[in-house]
């Protein structure tokens, strides 16, 4: 993008609350015009963004900029940009026209040019003969819509809406939906819109953020991040899924699910292991027949409206969601086949937990701000810095917090075709992730236990032949 076409720019952005980081080195530019949607699960800082852009929060640290001209620190009013809220603020005591005239009768504006303003911006909203209204007789969508009149009439350049059909009914804000997408076009400003809903965001926008965690995991069209998602949270959070621990055994070729398949991907070295990612309906289903790469037997089968999505269990302990037109009823043997170019193939984040700690004594180690035991160490003194390795499987979580040497909260639950891929946000605000055949729900309080087998000290200079391996 030419700097000249960049409306937004959000460099090296970070912010605190006290010393939690909830948004950790942002990096975006909106170009003018676009419509930008910031997609991502519940706290994972998306509001927050907004309201740096805004002018309501202020960053910690990094710029921001509107047209070229640097405004971190300009306060709200004076940035040409208008927000919509989830909650739509009306001022319940004035009528529509007065709620929309607001902001222009503020500036002082002469009362012809004020008139003219509003009924303008209501036109554009579907709401021309409203202007004598409460807004307490108005439903919600059409609320929504004063709300959003009243961020246009001040004409702004960008404007910036947080989830701003959240409220409204499923019909009304599939309607809204196609609205706002007419809106953008006929305004010709830029949107950056907020939302957790994954279809809200593939039907709006000319660009998704996908933010988790206070951080970007992936930038792209709607299309790029629906068929080239980066990692196996982007997979999962946009649309239906399979995901697979998987190995690249070497260029074009992958095993998982016990079989090897040819792929399109190369690079990833030898013996590597990666995350394996195919939609449902990529997956062809059939009676069994030669031409299978996968057997198994149909667990479940359910009519979503056009297509059947059906559950397939293979002999090898896998489980995998197929989507197809014809119904394999439960019971059935099936055979299935994935061309190589349906199989996307991801850099794994991590391979373990890895956390910084110090040993205690020979046999105990600090970390997470607990101390554990475990096994012996030799040649490396008390209070040293050390590296803490754990796999995923070898942490338990317990049903009473009290069980656990600490405590955490389920956060992300990512199911594998054998087992579940945890996150879970430990009470000292690090997160441990878990491999584990037992069913959580997202936010389940947990005990944490690690066997003192099961963690590997690595001295932080990596020195050789001191650890406990
Ligand atoms: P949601 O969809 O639930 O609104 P979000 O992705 O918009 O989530 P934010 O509202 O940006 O998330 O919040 C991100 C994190 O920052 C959350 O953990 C939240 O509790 C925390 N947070 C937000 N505002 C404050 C504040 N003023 N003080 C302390 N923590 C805050």
């Amino acid at each position: 993008m030419q700097k000249s076409d960049c409306i937004i720019g959000v460099e090296h952005v970070s912010k605190f609350f006290g010393d939690k980081a909830v948004l950790n080195d942002v990096n975006l530019s909106v170009r003018k015009g676009e419509f930008v949607t910031i997609l991502g699960p519940s706290g994972c800082g998306k509001t927050t963004l907004l309201r740096l852009i805004a002018g309501f929060q202020t960053a910690s640290e990094g710029v921001i900029t509107i047209a070229g001209k640097e405004i971190t620190q300009t306060p709200p009013h004076k940035r040409p940009v208008n927000t919509v809220f989830q909650k739509y603020a009306l001022f319940p005591h004035l009528n529509v026209f007065n709620n929309i005239a607001f902001g222009l009768k503020l500036k002082k504006l002469p009362a012809a040019v004020i008139e003219k303003k509003v009924k303008q911006a209501l036109k554009m909203v579907g709401m021309t003969d409203y202007e004598d209204r409460d807004v307490d007789s108005l439903s919600g969508g059409q609320q929504q819509r004063v709300a959003i009149a009243r961020a246009i009439v001040n004409e702004p350049e960008v404007l910036l809406l947080d989830e701003p059909l959240a409220a409204l009914d499923l019909k009304m804000r599939k309607d809204m939906q196609m609205e706002l997408k007419e809106m953008h076009k006929s305004l010709g400003i830029t949107f950056i819109y907020v939302t957790h809903d994954q279809e809200e965001a593939l039907t709006l926008s000319d660009t998704i953020v996908v933010m988790s965690e206070g951080k970007i995991q992936q930038i792209g069209t709607p299309i790029d991040i629906y068929n080239e998602p980066i990692n196996s949270f982007v997979a999962d959070f946009i649309g239906e899924s399979n995901i697979l621990n998987g190995l690249m055994i070497k260029d074009k070729s992958v095993s998982f699910a016990g079989h090897e398949f040819e792929c399109v991907d190369e690079g990833f070295g030898e013996h590597t292991p990666v995350d394996v990612v195919i939609r449902p309906e990529d997956i062809y289903i059939f009676e069994p027949s030669e031409a299978a790469m996968l057997t198994g037997t149909v667990t479940s089968s359910i009519f979503k409206g056009v297509h059947y999505e059906m559950m397939v269990q293979t002999p090898e302990g896998f489980e995998f969601m197929v989507q197809d037109y014809h119904c394999f009823d439960a019971g059935q043997e099936v055979g299935l086949l994935v061309k190589p170019f349906d199989i996307h193939v991801m850099k794994k984040e991590r391979v373990c937990n890895t956390f910084e700690g110090k040993m205690i004594d020979t046999t105990h180690v600090e970390f997470l701000g607990c101390t554990f035991e475990c096994k012996e160490v030799s040649g490396i003194e008390p209070e040293t810095p050390v590296r803490v390795e754990i796999g995923f499987g070898d942490v338990i979580l317990e049903d009473n917090e009290e069980d656990g040497r600490l405590t955490g909260e389920v956060k992300f639950i990512l199911y594998k075709g054998n087992h579940y891929h945890l996150t879970v946000f430990t009470d000292w605000d690090e997160d441990i992730f878990v491999d584990t055949n037992d069913v959580w729900d997202d936010g389940d309080r947990v005990g944490i236990t690690i066997a003192p087998e099961n963690i590997r000290i690595v001295q932080s200079n990596n020195k050789e032949g001191s650890d406990n391996k």
